[in-house]
């Protein structure tokens, strides 16, 4: 007697559903990265720096007096090797230092930071940097130092870029610090309203990626201090301003082939992540937590579009 055949099992539906759209993670502290890999995520999409230098207790500029710029160097070195140890070969974009005054005030050798009115609008990102061409060259050696250990997986990324002449000056410190940037992967964050209208301009300095920090270009945008509790209720990363930034800088990056992701929260916002997907952006990096949703979010959007593109 011939036995019915077994009804085939159907495959139980994959952990990390196969997108289109990259997904990311955002890592803030190396010793996170073990479970931020685990995640499954497609590489890191912002790597912040600041942490391993915060916790230092010191400014880079009392570090580096005290212990030598090999010590300082050395940190950065550590620091990101352990993210791009952990994720290898998927890539880790990371970005150079970013952080405000009011923030190097606080640790030793401190009283020597500029005391500003308004840091967020002040002494940060990019804008340090170029202006401190000698303190940014350790940073750039770090990354130097990682690509000749064969970390070909790690990216650099300028924050607080506002225009094509911000790419160019950074490209140039990068050749100087024996960076081949024609090898390697860089781009810049939009942040500024200013960066999301120049991007033409960023594209064809050479970037090989635009990311979004929805947290600070929507603070520039509606300028609403992200900080300040009595304008949080107007503090929207929805906001059809920001998303007519994004979309227009998404539409040009494509025409020049340059990758778009975004690293600011709202990547893990449902809405957003649909957003995004429709305009076609490449990868979208969320915190660890939220990872998983925004895997499930990009897929069901993705098969959405597909749906009504065959409709
Ligand atoms: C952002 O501005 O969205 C961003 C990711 O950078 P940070 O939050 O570190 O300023
Ligand atoms: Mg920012």
């Amino acid at each position: 007697e011939e036995t019915e055949p077994v009804e085939e099992v159907r495959p139980q539906s994959p952990v990390k559903p196969m997108t289109a759209t990259e997904v990311k993670v955002n890592v803030s502290i190396p010793e996170a990265a073990e479970r931020a890999a685990a995640t499954g995520a497609d590489g890191v999409g912002l790597l912040r720096t600041e942490h391993m230098i915060l916790s230092l207790n010191q400014t880079p500029a009392n570090y580096i007096e005290e212990n030598g710029e090999d010590a300082y160097i050395t940190e950065l070195v550590e620091g990101i090797r352990g993210v791009a140890d952990e994720f290898y070969p998927r890539p880790v974009r990371v970005r150079t230092l970013d952080a405000p005054t009011d923030e190097f005030r606080q640790l030793e050798g401190g009283d020597d930071e500029p005391k500003e009115h308004n840091p967020m609008l002040g002494y940060r990102g990019i804008r340090r940097s170029l202006d401190r061409p000698e303190v940014f060259a350790h940073e750039l050696e770090a990354f130097r130092r990682l690509y000749e250990m064969g970390y070909d997986n790690v990216e650099i990324m300028f924050p607080l870029v506002n225009d094509a002449e911000d790419i160019y000056q950074a490209k140039r410190l990068m050749e100087e610090a024996g960076i081949d940037h024609k090898k390697r992967k860089w781009g810049a964050m939009i942040e500024t309203p200013a960066s999301a209208l120049s991007i033409e301009g960023m594209a064809e300095a050479g970037i090989d990626f635009a990311s979004f920090g929805t947290n600070d270009l929507t603070q520039y945008t509606l300028a609403v201090d992200r900080n300040n509790e009595h304008v949080a209720d107007r503090f929207d990363e929805l906001h059809p301003s920001i998303l007519k930034l994004i979309g227009t800088v998404i539409e040009t990056c494509r025409e020049h082939d340059v990758e778009t992701s975004i690293c600011g929260q709202a990547g893990s916002k449902p809405e957003m992540v649909q957003f995004l997907v429709d305009e076609g952006v490449s990868s979208i990096s969320a915190n660890i937590d939220a990872v998983r949703d925004v895997q499930h979010e990009v897929k069901r959007t993705e098969q959405k579009l597909l749906l009504d593109s065959v409709r």
